[in-house]
């Protein structure tokens, strides 16, 4: 009697292969981030008000900090809503 165990294979979750996130903002040429651009901005912004972490936006160091400039200003402006944690 030859019981064949399958082996069971362990799917890893398969990741796609890093497509290297360029910060669009540098692809823009853009050096200073605009804080009444709120379409531009909101992208970066959880529905909460928080501000996206660089690994998930692709945001290069400079321009996350623009950006973090930015989206404050905004808030200040109330152009953002001012809720986050
Ligand atoms: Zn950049």
């Amino acid at each position: 009697m030859s019981e064949v165990k399958t082996e069971e294979k362990v799917v890893k979750k398969y990741r796609k292969p890093s497509k290297k996130k360029v910060c669009a903002f540098c692809v823009a040429g853009e050096k200073t981030i605009d804080y009444k651009d709120v379409a531009k901005i909101r992208k970066y912004v959880t529905e909460k008000g928080k501000i996206l972490p660089r690994r998930q936006t692709g945001v290069c160091s400079y321009h996350q900090r623009e950006l973090a400039n930015a989206i404050k200003r905004a808030r200040n402006m109330a152009l953002l809503p001012y809720i986050g944690d």
